[in-house]
């Protein structure tokens, strides 16, 4: 099939390869280790059974990919909702194992997933689905081979479940098998703010680098949940003006800024961003395409496609959300001179406070939000400065740049550690 059939644009581990294969291009990456990467390591798909609330016994899909553990344990999210399948996994897993090389974290990368949607199940399904998932994985989870952590629709409350599930196997409390844990559960200060952290820090160095003002950067945020929500509210409170906002449910616009404290009251109250009374309503695909200086898509993958990236107007795309834009589109904003902080870069300061929190629980000692903070901030400064002069020295653009670095760092732990056979 060619790259430009629509379904193959969209696929999203179509979308990790193409630009995969452009960087290995570039890094002359001899093919073994080529073959080596783009197979991931491990992926297993389960069947979960569940009794529902009704009595009913009813069957979930549930998958696990670890891509690598060249450079560590697998570590990345769990997410679920109806459209989840496994080229999705494989992708997300890969771009986990780029992402963590990117800033420099000793993990590999996994992802999970769950095809379910949780707005119709109650919390005991929920709990009993997540305990079972945990439960089929137990050999292959552990604070040293697979650390999950929250995504789309997962949350502190089922980190928690799947710690004790996990614990109540192996017989002892184990709280580093899981990151994005409640705080008296071995979880880290900062860490539920810590990628919309990343992303305003990352927004930060590329306005300096544009030598613009942040009072007069204008910014639109797709996406109201951890991500979204979090990365407005500092973007707001460090003097930008967000102008637009989006969930799933619909948009908001106010050219002359939107007050997210504000928004943040209504949409706790309302459960969406729509009706909010400072602004106008908008349609959520039209958003996108206002201008502005800052777009930050923290929603879900192909928001950005050879469809609408034309109209695209921002000076700056953020990534905060995993795969927001299609390599088609990448190729057209490129064009457009839109600068890209790309996703394994942008959203990085997820996992990296999830490392933190890791570190924190094997060592018993925790950090202070001072600490955390400021080593979050010195990882995702000096990863932005890296990959920036990655891209200007070998004349690639953002998004390339941060994958050969990735894939370059990957490449080397396999070759210095050899091939057992
Ligand atoms: P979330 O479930 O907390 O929030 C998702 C938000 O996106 C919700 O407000 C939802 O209404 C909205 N949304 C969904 N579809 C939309 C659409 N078509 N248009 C507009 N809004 C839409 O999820 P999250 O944890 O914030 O994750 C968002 C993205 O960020 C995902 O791609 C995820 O993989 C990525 N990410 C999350 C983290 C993390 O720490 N949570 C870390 C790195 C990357």
């Amino acid at each position: 099939m060619e790259l430009n059939e629509p379904q193959v644009e969209t696929n999203p581990y179509e979308a990790m390869l193409s630009r995969f294969r452009v960087a290995a291009e570039k890094l002359n990456l001899d093919e073994g280790i080529y073959q080596i990467l783009v197979t991931p390591d491990r992926e297993i798909t389960i069947a979960i059974p569940i009794q529902m609330d009704n009595g009913k016994l009813r069957v979930f899909k549930g998958y696990r990919v670890q891509h690598s553990f060249a450079r560590g344990p697998a570590k990345g999210g769990i997410r679920y909702a109806p459209d989840v399948t496994l080229d999705e996994m494989r992708a997300l897993a890969a771009w986990m194992t780029w992402k963590c090389a990117v800033v420099k974290l000793p993990f590999g990368g996994a992802k999970g997933g769950i095809i379910c949607d949780p707005k119709q199940l109650s919390s005991n399904e929920l709990e009993r689905i997540t305990r079972r998932y945990t439960a089929s994985l137990i050999d292959i989870l552990g604070p040293d081979r697979d650390v999950p952590a929250p995504d789309i629709n997962t949350d502190e409350r089922v980190m928690a479940w799947i710690m004790d599930t996990y614990s109540m196997h192996v017989r002892k409390t184990v709280t580093g098998v899981v990151t994005g844990k409640p705080l008296d559960l071995g979880g880290s200060v900062g860490r539920r703010e810590a990628t919309g952290r990343g992303c305003k820090i990352v927004c930060d160095r590329a306005i300096s680098r544009f030598g613009m003002k942040r009072e007069m950067t204008r910014v639109i945020v797709q996406g109201f949940g951890n991500v979204g929500s979090m990365a407005a509210t500092l973007l707001h409170a460090a003097g930008y003006n967000i102008i637009g906002v989006s969930d799933v449910q619909g948009a908001i616009i106010n050219n002359l800024g939107i007050n997210i404290t504000r928004l943040l009251a209504h949409s706790k109250e309302a459960r969406t961003v729509v009706g909010f009374p400072d602004a106008e309503p908008i349609d959520g695909k039209e958003l996108l395409e206002q201008p502005c200086d800052i777009l930050l898509p923290a929603a879900t993958e192909n928001q950005i496609t050879s469809h609408n990236a034309d109209r695209i107007q921002a000076k700056i795309i953020c990534e905060g959300a995993n795969g927001p834009t299609t390599a088609q589109a990448d190729d057209i904003l490129f064009d457009k001179k839109i600068f890209i902080i790309p996703d394994i870069l942008a959203n990085a300061g997820g996992v990296t406070v999830s490392y933190f929190e890791w570190v924190q629980d094997r060592q018993g000692y925790f950090w202070n939000l001072k600490t955390v903070n400021e080593r979050l901030e010195e990882i995702m400064v000096n990863s932005f400065d890296e990959v920036v002069a990655y891209a200007d020295r070998h004349n690639v653009n953002m998004r390339i740049a941060a994958y050969m670095l990735a894939i370059d760092r990957v490449a080397f732990t396999i070759r210095e550690r050899g091939i057992y056979a």
